[in-house]
């Protein structure tokens, strides 16, 4: 496939969003609840996600659930949560965009607009995200090839911007014991095929908290420049995706582990700031 813009070139794009860069020699955590819930529980979050040295804080306002009884996330309301949170402790800010109507009320709100699986080939949306300057997360579809999720990518360069991170957040394969199967080689490939900066969200992937550090680890091994992890103040009280949440005190853990393996591959990552 015809992919000039996506395709590797001689230097690797990096993304700067205020002092912190995507893309180079850090690894950037990212984390936070699946959904905004409340102003308390956001809080609690960003605390934990500052003390342990992560950049941006994460948190869906608008949930495509497979469900339609299922929580649907907050809004327009949740924004502010996201927000203020972030600013207290001196985040970054990702959420999800889901079509044209929440990407007008996001698109000023929040520093990086997430693209979900379900609507990697949203190519309307796709489009629109071309015209607008914040970076974007792309994350894999459930069942994309590497090639349609780099098309989609293409998508969004074509359109004027070029700011992509690619998200590799598992497939779909008949292994049911993971939510999804994390696909590591494709991590790996596309940062041969392409010069974007490539993250791995190991919570989706693994649907269960118990191997979230040991995949989040091989992740950096493999060469990922960040990891986009679901941390919730009270999981078993979630409203989303509690069973894949971490506290803060495992994200705490597992930032210190991840530390001594960016650093084998020739990575950094950033400190607690009390530390
Ligand atoms: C999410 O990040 O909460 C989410 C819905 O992810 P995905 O699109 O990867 O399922
Ligand atoms: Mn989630």
């Amino acid at each position: 496939m015809n992919l000039p813009l996506v395709g590797l070139k001689d230097e690797r794009s990096t993304i700067r969003i205020g002092d912190t860069t995507i893309g180079a020699r850090e690894v950037v955590l990212m984390a936070g609840p699946c959904a905004v819930e409340s102003g308390e529980q956001m809080r609690a979050a960003a605390q934990g996600v500052k003390a342990a040295g992560g950049k941006i804080l994460r948190g869906g306002v608008y949930k495509p659930r497979t469900s339609p009884y299922s929580f649907q996330g907050l809004g327009e309301e949740g924004i502010d949560y996201l927000r203020e949170a972030a600013a207290e402790y001196g985040l970054l800010t990702v959420t999800e965009v889901m079509d044209e109507r929440s990407l007008d009320v996001l698109v000023d709100k929040v520093d990086i607009l997430q693209v979900g699986s379900r609507n990697m080939q949203n190519f309307h949306l796709l489009k629109l995200l071309g015209e607008v300057r914040n970076p974007v997360i792309l994350k894999r579809g459930l069942a994309a090839t590497v090639e349609e999720w780099l098309a989609a990518a293409e998508y969004i360069l074509a359109g004027g911007n070029a700011q992509v991170i690619l998200c590799e957040r598992g497939i779909r394969t008949f292994e049911p014991s993971t939510r999804n199967t994390l696909d590591l080689s494709a991590v790996s490939l596309v940062k041969v095929l392409s010069h974007l900066p490539v993250i791995v969200d190991p919570s989706h992937a693994a649907g269960r908290v118990d191997i979230i550090p040991a995949l989040a680890k091989a992740a950096v091994a493999v060469g990922a420049d960040g990891l986009l992890i679901e941390v919730h103040p009270h999981p078993e009280e979630a409203q989303s995706d509690g069973m894949q949440s971490l506290t803060p005190e495992q994200f705490a853990r597992l930032a210190a582990e991840l530390r001594p393996i960016a650093q084998s591959v020739g990575r950094s990552m950033a400190h607690s700031p009390k530390a």
